[in-house]
């Protein structure tokens, strides 16, 4: 497949034809288990923990979209980031972009510490800030661009330099951007996190993660963690997010437009204090976005000033529907300080600009006309 464009992947890496019937589209294989022939004789396929045909197709599937040699499911996007922090041993140190996803930061501090991982969350944009805190123990830098809710974009070019120089484990989070908009082992990373209940599947129907990695040693440790620990996707969600993935292209496309018009608009009205939107020119890193991005994304964020006047709008949106996550087709709106991030202390939420009159939006696509009257709506009542 690797020579095909990207949209042909998405619909076709990892699927064949099912060879019995000829199937077009892959079976769920709801199976625990397969019949072997002989002692020692099977059909690559042993116990559904190991490895499950539909599961192999989503795996190999992703893989090919984030040009990548491996792909390994889980069965939620935590679970995804928990895999890769087990690559790591006791007194390792890590650096993560500081507004890191609140459940990552969360894993990172309420159980790795316990076990004696050590860590640095630090503003990654400026990659000086991580020379800064580098230790001999540093062995793994991990990344998010752009980052939920505030969208600061890291250079991912300079930043997997840097870890190669250091001879550290490089990692993104690339949930936000989809492999559409961008690759980011194609700029030296080892490792791509996702989580799948995002944008891939893109229907809020389904949890997931997925890892993939061009690294064969951390392929085989995190293969024969799933084995081990077990926290693998099941046969019917790898269904799911197949079928998700084969319109990854015209979705983000269309997510992309119309959350252009929703910045735009916002940026123009006086109750809006702030727009963060990596495609509006006064981003901070507006140029650097347009260099590695194909476009700018769905999500935007916003602030309103207050707690208050942030609660009156949320509580007078009609189609934005006001719930956590986020790249479903459906328009989605948050309060990251009482809810995505609500695990993060007070003084750290106001260091990474998760301010009480902050909201975030993840467009979807349904009119723009219909998304922008129902937010007008809400912005006139407060
Ligand atoms: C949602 C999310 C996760 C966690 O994924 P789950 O599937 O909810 O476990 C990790 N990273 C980012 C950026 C996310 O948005």
């Amino acid at each position: 497949m690797s020579k095909h464009g990207f949209s042909t992947k998405a619909i076709h890496a990892g699927q064949p034809a099912e060879p019995i019937t000829g199937a077009i589209m892959t079976p769920v294989f709801l199976t625990s288990t397969y019949v072997q022939e002989e002692l020692g004789k099977h059909k690559g396929y042993e116990y559904s923990r190991v490895s499950n045909p539909t599961r192999t197709a989503l795996e190999m599937n992703i893989a090919a979209l984030e040009n990548g040699k491996h792909g390994l499911a889980f069965g939620s996007g935590t679970a995804a980031v928990d895999a890769i922090l087990h690559l790591l041993k006791p007194g390792d140190h890590v650096i993560m972009s500081w507004n890191v996803y609140g459940g990552t930061y969360r894993i990172a501090k309420m159980i790795w510490e316990e076990f004696g991982l050590q860590f640095d969350f630090v503003d990654t944009t400026n990659l000086q800030n991580v020379e800064r805190v580098l230790r001999p123990s540093t062995k793994m830098l991990f990344i998010e661009t752009p980052t939920n809710p505030t969208m600061e974009i890291t250079d991912l070019s300079a930043a997997a330099s840097l870890a190669k120089k250091h001879r550290l484990i490089s990692v993104v989070d690339n949930t936000f951007a989809t492999p559409y908009l961008q690759q980011p082992l194609d700029h030296g990373f080892d490792i791509v996190v996702h989580s799948l209940t995002k944008y891939l599947n893109g229907h809020s129907d389904m949890l997931g993660g997925l890892i993939v990695t061009n690294v064969d040693a951390h392929n085989e440790r995190l293969r024969f963690m799933q084995k081990a620990v077990g926290g693998i996707l099941s046969p019917f969600d790898s269904w799911l997010c197949l079928r998700g993935t084969k319109t990854l292209v015209v979705r983000i496309r269309q997510h992309c437009e119309s959350a252009m018009r929703v910045a735009q608009w916002l940026h123009g009205q006086k109750k809006v204090k702030k727009v963060y939107y990596p495609g509006l020119d006064d981003h901070p890193q507006h140029a650097l976005a347009k260099k590695q991005m194909r476009a700018f994304g769905g999500m935007i964020s916003f602030e309103l000033g207050s707690l208050a006047v942030a609660a009156a709008f949320l509580k007078n949106v009609r189609l934005c529907a006001l719930a956590e996550s986020l790249g479903g087709v459906e328009t989605i709106i948050t309060h990251p300080a009482t809810m995505t991030h609500a695990s993060i202390p007070p003084d750290q939420r106001a260091r990474i600009g998760v301010t009480d009159g902050l909201v975030r939006i993840s467009v979807g696509i349904e009119d723009v006309e219909d998304i922008l009257a129902d937010i007008e709506n809400a912005l006139d009542t407060i």
